[in-house]
Formats: structure tokens, sequence, C-alpha cells
């Protein structure tokens, strides 16, 4: 096993760290690594780079700080004459599922403490844990989760 810290593990994967600022929160600046992305209309590969935009989400706390991702996000055009789609964003994973806030990994921690918890404990411990969750957050992470599994079954 492997003693060495890699970026893998410390940001989710597909990402390349081009910045880290300490300060009351550890913000981290990243961008996708792959040249290109697949379109959600077609699912032809693009790399014609249409604009940009930077996604923040929540991720684990680390040394005692929370911690910000600042993702670049690029917005492709489809090379597809006949896909309807004309310009998407890429999608970074299922680590950052589109339109999250938090990362995939914190948000297993917020639902994990608002079950085990309640919404208003779980709140409290989360603060002290570092971790970004009001009760509201919590209660509506445990409802997300539960109608997901109740679809599934
Ligand atoms: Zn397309």
């Amino acid at each position: 096993m492997s003693r060495r810290l890699h970026a893998g593990a410390v940001i989710p994967r597909g990402l390349v760290i081009d910045h880290v600022e300490v300060g009351a929160v550890l913000t981290i600046t990243a961008r996708p690594v792959a040249a290109s992305a697949r379109c959600p209309g077609c699912d032809r590969t693009s790399s014609r780079i249409h604009s940009h935009y930077t996604r923040t989400l929540s991720d684990l706390p680390v040394a005692g700080r929370r911690v910000a991702l600042d993702i670049r996000v690029r917005r492709f055009r489809c090379i597809g004459s006949d896909c309807r789609t004309k310009i998407f964003a890429e999608r970074l994973g299922s680590d950052l599922a589109a339109h999250a806030r938090r990362t995939a990994r914190l948000d297993c921690i917020v639902h994990h403490l608002g079950v085990a918890l309640g919404g208003r404990p779980a709140a409290s411990f989360a603060r002290r844990l570092m971790v970004p969750a009001s009760r509201d957050t919590t209660l509506r992470t445990v409802r997300r989760r539960a109608v997901r599994w109740s679809i599934r079954a």
C-alpha cells in the first residue's frame, strides 16, 4: 500500500488543483483534466469550448477548516448538426453531482448525521465537526435520499 498522498485523495477524481488558499475556509481552485466532454443529448464527444463558469461546492473539512472547492466548469458546443443540444456544461462525475452544493462524500456525512441524530442535534454536531449543514439542510438530505431509495425498491 502506498503511503503517498496524491491529489485524488484531497479532491474528487478527474480534477487538477490550480490554487489553494488557506484562510478561515480552505479554498481549493480546481479544473477538470479531460480535454473533451460528452454531449448529454447525442453522446458525441466535443472539445469545442464555448465558455466557463465557476461552481462552488463544500467538501469535507481539513485540519479544522471548512473546505470550498471552486471548480472552473466548461460549457461545450455540440458538434452534431442534428443534435438539439447546442451548448452543454461538462459533467464532473459521481463525486460532484449536477447542481449539488456539496461533494458526495460530504453529503453522505450530512445524511448519516441526520439519520442518527435528527435535525437540530445533527446540525449542532455538524457545526462542531466544521461541516456546513443547518437543521433544514440535514432534514432535506435525509428526505432526498429516502425518496431515492424508495424509488429504487
Ligand atoms: Zn449533442
